[in-house]
């Protein structure tokens, strides 16, 4: 089967592993301290914070921004469910906002202005599929109206303008993301103060670490402020620095396959819509398509999975999950939800060859192509 995403991990991950478990020490150490320095070297920032998943890194991040009950954060629904969840965390409302067009399907700067109101304190971008929204735009949104901008770079990692935006931004490693520590994740955050609040609080509150106290051989510590654990181990920070060394390479595989699966969908499926335009600088995290009205979603994934390709789709709106419909049963985003109804993913990973997309692209158009009895399929 072809996977819509799938890790790299070899020999170099192995031997990072074996290493930890020879030296004793399993959290919080030495490398985890270089695997955050090493992360923010690669996108050109002081430092980097290093967590248990981006989840984590975006409660860390609204919880150390002081936003709390009363306070609405402005955030698409074109994205994954956590993105939302991190505003219901810290006892905000997330509010939604549609996308731009099927061509853009980035939060739209029109409706974020719509949806302002005297309580909206923040806004999270998503680089949706490592396509990064327009920076300057942003910026300037955020200035005039006196809000905090955070990015949700989940889809980013590698890009050095993914965390310029704004107060800070979150990164995933989880499984199926451009580069992995299994579940992992980091924050870049510009100001010192703020890093320094996040560090804090991703363990306990606590002023000090483990580590710390064994080499200064005292065992003080207080609490100053309301933490949680949210730890990155040494086993993972092992895993993360090897990946690291390959993320620029991998992600350029992603670009020059994207590349690939644009002109063959141009030339053989001219009524499917790519999203984006190339160049955009981008990650490459995901391949989208949008499907032609008429044709039936399902029968072209089952058409493709019984030909051995699997996809999927980026997202079911959030706003459209029970849990979100029940709390706020009015939320209409009709871009949203159109883009959701024809959006199909199909493979994008490193381990991915040109004549691999072109078995894709090829069996899409046979599936376009051909009639669409649904019993024939079944
Ligand atoms: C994967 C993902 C997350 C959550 O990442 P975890 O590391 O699994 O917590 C958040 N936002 C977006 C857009 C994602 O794709």
């Amino acid at each position: 089967m072809l996977l819509v995403s799938e890790p790299v991990l070899g020999l170099d991950e192995k031997a990072a592993l074996a290493a930890v478990i020879e030296s004793g020490w399993v959290t919080m150490g030495d490398r985890v301290r270089e695997f955050e320095q090493a992360f923010a070297r690669l996108h050109e920032a002081e430092d980097s914070i290093a967590v248990s998943s981006c989840t984590a890194a975006l409660h860390l991040i609204l919880h150390a921004l002081g936003i709390g009950p009363g306070d609405e954060v402005l955030v698409p629904s074109l994205t994954f469910v956590a993105t939302a969840n991190s505003v219901l965390y810290v006892g905000a409302r997330p509010v939604f906002v549609d996308i731009e067009s099927p061509e853009i399907p980035l939060m739209s700067l029109d409706e974020a202005e719509a949806k302002c109101t005297a309580r909206t304190k923040a806004v999270i971008l998503v680089h949706f599929g490592g396509y990064l929204a327009d920076r300057d735009s942003w910026q300037s949104f955020a200035r005039t109206k006196g809000l905090l901008l955070i990015e949700d770079a989940a889809h980013a990692p590698g890009l050095p303008a993914a965390g310029t935006f704004g107060e800070a931004a979150a990164f995933s490693f989880y499984g199926n993301k451009n580069m992995t520590t299994a579940e992992g994740g980091a924050i870049i955050a510009r100001n010192r103060s703020l890093r320094e609040t996040i560090r804090r609080a991703r363990s306990h509150g606590m002023t000090s670490s483990t580590r710390q106290r064994l080499d200064s051989r005292s065992p003080d510590y207080d609490v100053t402020i309301l933490g949680f654990n949210y730890r990155m181990d040494e086993l993972r920070a092992a895993v993360g620095l090897a990946q690291l060394k390959r993320l620029t390479e991998w992600n350029d595989i992603r670009r020059r396959l994207s590349q690939h699966y644009r002109q063959l969908i141009a030339e053989h499926c001219p009524s499917v819509l790519v999203p984006f335009t190339d160049p955009w600088p981008s990650a490459h995290h995901l391949m989208p398509v949008i499907l032609p009205t008429a044709i039936p979603r399902q029968v072209v994934i089952d058409w493709l999975r019984k030909r051995g390709i699997q996809t999927t789709v980026h997202y079911p709106p959030v706003h459209r999950l029970t849990y979100y419909c029940d709390l706020y049963p009015d939320s209409y985003l009709p871009r949203t939800e159109e883009f959701a109804r024809r959006e199909l993913t199909l493979p994008l990973h490193p381990r991915m060859t040109p004549a691999t997309v072109e078995l894709v692209v090829n069996s899409l158009a046979a599936a376009l192509g051909a009639e669409f009895p649904m019993e024939a399929i079944a």
